[in-house]
């Protein structure tokens, strides 16, 4: 490991310990986490609603910062109400998340009673998008902390487009945030995969997904091609836009053997124009040793 990777590395579990502290002492109680308390104890002197050309920003003031988030000129005011009177809680799932990115940034500044000193630099193009990656993934560790998000999906039956926009709508967050969320992590009870697809002309393309932790293998070529295998386009096309439970074995392999896994697919769409998809890919049962061939759809209701 090169000792630039470490660094990121030790920022990564930085910015986790930090997150979780604060969603636990400043978040609140309620399902959406509280804003207010945080971006202050992070040194954040004002958040500033404005109309700007890129999504937030931080400012230096004094010895803090002020952040701004872009909205228009008609939703100031409201904005600016929502803030002071629920700590963000109702402001749309885009601007929460805009400023819990905001807010990892000042993690990468030294605080003192002077200006806040940059404690990380960024000398090339690979460093600023490591830099906003880690903002993201800080973004989502604050606003789905991972106290709270794992026991709640160990509640939900399994894993569908319902129980993924109730996770959504729980924390106020968008279906993207989610899934970025979730990728990688312990589903506790359950395994598989999700995505959010948007129909493009004649074909599909993946715009955010997520596996679980004990699945990558499963589903590593999905995610690095951005492109659905033929079963799971199949099983898109028949049951797309419904909520109809298909069941399928999907063709793997476990070490050099072939295999298939059984798994339940669900598809609901989301909007028409453009057409988007949440689907759900829930493995049932463990993996059978045999010729990997599809099953043709057995469809039935949803479960
Ligand atoms: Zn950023």
């Amino acid at each position: 490991m090169t000792t630039r990777a470490i660094k990121w590395a030790d920022w990564r579990r930085s910015i986790e310990s930090r997150c979780d502290y604060l969603s636990r002492s400043f978040g609140g109680v309620d399902s959406a986490v509280r804003l207010d308390q945080i971006t202050e104890q992070s040194g954040v002197k004002r958040v500033e609603f404005r109309p700007l050309l890129v999504e937030g920003g931080l400012s230096i003031q004094g010895d803090g910062f002020v952040m701004y988030v872009n909205c228009s000129k008609d939703q100031i005011s409201q904005l600016n109400d929502e803030f002071v009177c629920n700590g963000g809680r109702s402001l749309p799932n885009r601007m929460r998340f805009t400023i819990a990115h905001e807010l990892i940034h000042t993690f990468f500044f030294e605080l003192s009673s002077d200006a806040p000193r940059n404690r990380v630099k960024v000398t090339s193009d690979k460093d600023h998008d490591q830099l906003e990656r880690l903002c993201d993934f800080g973004a989502g560790l604050l606003l789905m902390p991972s106290r709270r998000i794992g026991p709640l999906l160990d509640r939900e039956p399994q894993i569908s487009p319902d129980s993924l926009r109730r996770l959504a709508q729980h924390f106020a967050v968008s279906l993207d945030a989610l899934l970025i969320r979730l990728n990688g992590m312990s589903w506790g009870n359950h395994r598989g995969f999700a995505a959010l697809i948007v129909e493009d002309g004649q074909t599909f393309k993946i715009r955010a997904s997520a596996t679980d932790s004990t699945s990558k293998h499963l589903f590593s070529t999905v995610q690095t091609n951005n492109t659905l295998g033929q079963e799971i386009l199949e099983s898109l096309q028949t049951c797309r836009g419904s909520q109809d439970a298909v069941v399928y074995e999907y063709p793997c392999h476990i070490g050099q053997k072939e295999a298939v896994q059984p798994c339940v697919v669900m598809c609901d769409r989301i909007t028409h124009e453009p057409s988007k998809f949440v689907l759900s890919i829930q493995l049932s049962g463990d993996p059978k040793f045999e010729s990997a061939t599809t099953i043709p759809g057995d469809i039935r209701r949803s479960m």
